[in-house]
Parts: structure tokens; sequence; C-alpha cells
């Protein structure tokens, strides 16, 4: 499933509207009404024009409009910067709740705070740009004096994915990670800019001032996400000793008996998703029996009409058809002529009605499952469209993604059967590789998906110094996924900038959140719908109920905390991972019976 950031633009000032003259009087409430005034105009205005550039340079990629673009998103991001600074003007000024909490968005709404200095703010965007086109260029040439012999992260994570030669396997690894030490400078003097810019907007520190966005403070937070991961960790820990035995079975001593795994051997060069190694670990007798991607092929289904059935889904909730513009202006299929960016998006151009989706649609189960998750995107933007501009986001930054996937696992055998296009669902018996194939996806990501922010937190906050940037990042690595490196690891190394989100500067945490609350959503939903199966069979398809719900919860946005919009659909302001459990249950039992007398844990 595509994990991707949202093409909405939002937090956008050009405006100069707020007095810089001679005035020193105190700023009023009078001022904040207007100030959020002009700002919500303005986001309007520029997160438009942004959004048009955007979809034309992705779907029609020359030098021009990739400049187009870049011109919008950088006028977006500097006046984000101002924005967020001229929002702690009313700090201390009585304002009504709504406009309070218009404020402390745009306030949390920065990733990276400039320090006011220009020449340390003209170095810290320097830094940025340099870190990420390190990544972007980066290249592993196992025979440096031949360039042809380079390969770029798509060979290498093709390699990760295919290949099951341990030197191979290793090499690649390794390779890859050649590409981060040269980071390592930069990146220490991007943390200490980037702090004293979060400082001047009164947070202790970036990543403080990244957990700020979550409704509770920040170490509050924290240790939410602990518990979070104490209810799941057990599941995982289960699935990483059943995956260490079959990985020993192919790989030998390499792979000790009650050790960590090695960190190349799960198909994925940050070990982070090991749908790749499937065929090692697949349950015997696991087939479902039938497969949605030969039955699409068979019927030559049109790609629209996957996506008319797509919306068919939302329809059949109570949701309205999506608008006509939809079907003129998305993109479903590649483009003979020209170059576009096939991965799968969706978007709301005007902030309002003009909802679009960006794909490369093939005749498969993936394509099929991925249009229903794209359009959870687009009946989230259209239900929180009548919002204050700055509301029109997801509860936090988690949920957008959680939507779509909640959606996807609704796509089950009975689903299939309900729209025809299948004529009998499987025996549940079959639905071990099924939950297999979901848990290497799903459960294998979750401490990966914890553990990045968790470095950086501690990078930001000084706990972990520069000298042990390294040594922190496997303690982490060993403790949440059990993972160890193929080789030993220095201090002369950088291996988190061998991950995109770490150079590029993305917190991650959205994505262990969204993991974890596409779960709670779907199980809540599936009670609602009355749905009597085992939790992986249920779809909440044609459920008003369940769609009376869900839409309570997506017309709020991101005008109230977060607690309160997941209260709205589930009944609870707490998250909740014990949904997981619940929906991977048949699974976590055939591991039990797997595991009997061998070791379990590192
Ligand atoms: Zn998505």
């Amino acid at each position: 499933m595509p994990r991707v950031v949202l093409s909405i633009v939002l937090f956008v000032l050009a405006s100069s509207a707020c007095s810089r003259g001679a005035s020193s009087s105190a700023p009023t409430a009078a001022d904040a009404k207007a100030f959020l005034a002009t700002v919500n105009e303005t986001t309007l205005k520029l997160g438009i024009e942004a959004n048009r550039a955007g979809w034309v340079q992705q779907t029609y990629i020359t030098d021009d409009t990739e400049a187009l673009a870049a011109r919008t998103s950088q006028a977006a991001n500097d006046a984000g910067a101002r924005f967020a600074k001229e929002a702690t003007k009313f700090d201390h000024v009585d304002v009504p709740p709504t406009e309070r909490r218009e404020l402390t968005v745009l306030k949390t709404a920065l990733v990276v705070a400039s320090p006011s200095d220009p020449k340390e703010s003209d170095e810290l965007s320097k830094i940025m740009a340099r870190l990420e086109s390190m990544y972007g260029k980066g290249k592993w040439c196992p025979e440096p004096s031949k360039l042809e012999s380079c390969k770029t992260i798509d060979d290498v994570t093709r390699i990760m994915a295919t290949s099951r030669n341990e030197r191979e396997l290793r090499a690649a690894w390794e390779g890859w990670h050649t590409i981060a030490p040269p980071m390592r400078k930069d990146y220490e003097r991007f943390v200490e800019l980037s702090n004293k810019g979060a400082r001047e907007l009164g947070f202790a520190d970036t990543g403080a001032m990244w957990r700020a966005k979550y409704d509770m403070p920040p170490d509050a937070f924290t240790s939410e996400l602990d518990r979070l991961w104490n209810q799941v960790r057990p599941l995982y820990v289960k699935l990483h000793a059943y995956t260490r035995l079959r990985l020993r079975e192919k790989y030998g001593d390499v792979v000790p008996a009650n050790g960590p795994i090695p960190a190349h051997l799960l198909g994925n060069i940050w070990a982070q998703e090991w749908t790749n190694v499937y065929p090692l670990v697949a349950p015997p007798n696991a087939d479902p029996g039938f497969s949605l991607t030969d039955i699409l092929k068979k019927r030559n289904m049109p790609p629209l009409d996957m996506v008319r059935t797509g919306e068919r889904f939302y329809t059949s909730l109570g949701f309205a058809v999506l608008p006509k513009t939809f079907w003129e202006r998305s993109l479903f299929v590649r483009p003979r002529d020209r170059d576009v960016v096939c991965h799968a998006s969706a978007w709301d151009v005007d902030l309002e009605s003009d909802l679009r989706i960006k794909m490369c649609i093939e005749r498969t189960a993936d394509d099929f499952t991925t249009i229903h998750h794209e359009l959870g995107h687009n009946f989230y933007q259209r239900a929180y469209k009548d919002l204050p501009v700055l509301f029109r986001d997801s509860a936090n930054d988690g949920f957008h993604e959680a939507i779509g996937d909640t959606i996807a696992l609704s796509v089950t055998p009975e689903y299939l059967v309900r729209i025809g296009l299948l004529d009998k669902a499987p025996d549940m018996s079959r639905d071990l590789g099924l939950l297999m194939t979901r848990a290497l996806d799903k459960i294998s990501f979750l401490p990966f998906g914890l553990l990045i922010d968790q470095w950086r937190w501690k990078v930001f906050s000084g706990e972990i110094a520069p000298a042990s940037y390294n040594k922190a990042w496997w303690d982490l690595r060993l403790k949440y996924q059990g993972v160890a490196p193929p080789s030993a690891r220095g201090e002369e190394l950088f291996d988190p900038g061998a991950k995109y989100h770490v150079p590029d500067n993305t917190p991650y945490t959205r994505y262990f959140l969204a993991d974890i609350l596409q779960f709670q959503f779907h199980r809540a939903l599936s009670q609602i719908a009355g749905c009597k199966l085992p939790l992986n069979r249920c779809s909440i398809y044609e459920s008003a109920a369940a769609g009376q719900r869900l839409n309570a919860m997506l017309s709020m946005g991101l005008s109230r905390p977060w607690p309160e919009a997941l209260d709205a659909l589930t009944g609870t302001k707490q998250m909740d991972a014990t949904a997981i459990l619940d929906y991977f249950a048949p699974l976590s039992t055939w591991l039990d019976e797997q595991l009997k007398g061998k070791p379990v844990g590192w």
C-alpha cells in the first residue's frame, strides 16, 4: 500500500497584512480574528495554486512544469515559517476556542523552523537541500571505475526483494549504506540549527515541536506510543521467531537460533516490511483458492470500471457520488505519450470539490485495493470541505492514511462475492496465507514505524549525542525490531541516513499511528455493521450505519482534538492496538503451534 504524503498544501501565508510597522501596542482579539481571516483566505488561494502546479507537474513531467511546481511549493514553505511565527504573537491574547485551535494548528504545522538569523536560516536551507540531494543522487557502485555498475535505490530494492543469495544480499545492503556517511556532519549541524528555530517558537527542540501536534503534552504522547507498542509486541515477537526459524532453514548459521535476525535477509533494505520473504515463510496449504488478479484479467475489466466499483463501495455506505469533474480530470491509466509520476495519490485540488486520483491502473488485486484506499482520501477531503481552511485536514497525521487502509481491509472475499467478482468465498481454513501476507506487511512494520522518531526525538533533545548516532540507531533497531546489522557498524558510518525520511526530514510516527488506527477503525465499523464473522472476514460494504459513523468522524476534519474524532467513530477516546490482535487471532494461534518448544525473542 502506498505510504504517500497527501498533496494538500496547507499552511501558506504570503500576505503581510499583519502590521510590522510603527505600532508597538499589544495585539488584541480583533487582531487575531483579522489575522486568521487573512490566513484562511490566503491559504486557500496559494494552496490551490500549488495543487494545480503540482498536478500538472506529476501528470506532465517536463523541466518547465518541475520549475513551476518547485516555485509554488517554495513559496508555501517560506510563508509557512513566517506564518507560524506570527501566530505566536497571540499566545497570550484571550480568543474564542475555535480561533485558539486555529492558532495552535498554525504553530505546530511546521516540520522545521528556521532560526531568525538570516545567515543561519540560509545555512539551514542549504544543508537540508544538500541532505536531500545526497540521498536522491545516492548510488552504490560495486566497481567504482565502471559507472555502469552503479546501482540506484530501485536496483537495490529489487535485489533485496528477489535475491536469496546471502553474499549478494549482504553486498547490496552494505553497498546502499555507503551513501550515508557523507551526511553525518551536515545532519549534526542541521539538528543544531533546526533546534534553534524551534526554540524561537517556544518549543524545547524540533522533536518536541513535532510531538506538539498531537493534542497532548509531548511526554504523554511518548508514553502513549509505548503503551500501544506493548499491546502488539507479543504478536510481533511471535512473527519474528517464526520468520527467524524459517530463515535459518534457508540460510543456516548466519541466522542465529535465538538472537536478532540479520537485517539484510528480510526482503527489504530497512527490514521494514517483510512481504518479499513470504515464499520462505508461507504456511502450508494456505492458498486462498482464487486469484483476484486472474479474475480481473479474465473479465478484461476496464480500469474505469474498477474505479466505479470503488466508488460504489462508498455510495453503499451513504456517501454521495463523486463529482463529474472527478471522472474528467483524474488520471487513471499511464499515458502513452509522456512521462508521469505513477505512484498512486489522491488530490483535492481546490480544497473543496475538485477531487481526483492519479494512478496508472493495471488489472491486479493490488490496484483494485489501492483504488479503494485512494478514494478513502477523497471522501475524507470532501467530508471536511465546509470547515475553515486551516481545519481541512485529518484529525492527526495518522488518520488520513488509516482511513484509506481501513476501507482496503473491507476488500474481503465476502465483498468480492457481493459485487459479483467471485462465486463463493473460500473456506476460512484458507485464511492463513492472506493473514500471513498481511502480517508481513503490517505487523513487521510496527517497530520500524516507531523507532525512526524514537531515534530522532532523542537526537533533537540531545539525549543521543553526535558521538553515538550510529550506536544509538542500532541499539533501537535491536530493542524494537530484533534485527542486527550484517557487519560491524562504527561511528564513522551514519546508517540512519540510508533511510529516505531521515535526510528528507519527514516525521515518521504517522505511519505507526496509521497502522494501529486502521484496525481499530475496522473493528469498530465492523461491529456497527453487525458483522459476526472473524474480523479479517468483515466488510462494511452496504452498511449505512457504519457509513454514518464514519462520516461523523471524517466531517470533523482537524477542527477538534483527535481523541474526540476517534470517539465519534469508535466510542472511545483512546487508541487501542488490541484490534490488531483480534484481526490476526487465527494466525497468532497457528504461530503458537509452530513455535512449541522453539526459541522466541532475542
Ligand atoms: Zn494513502
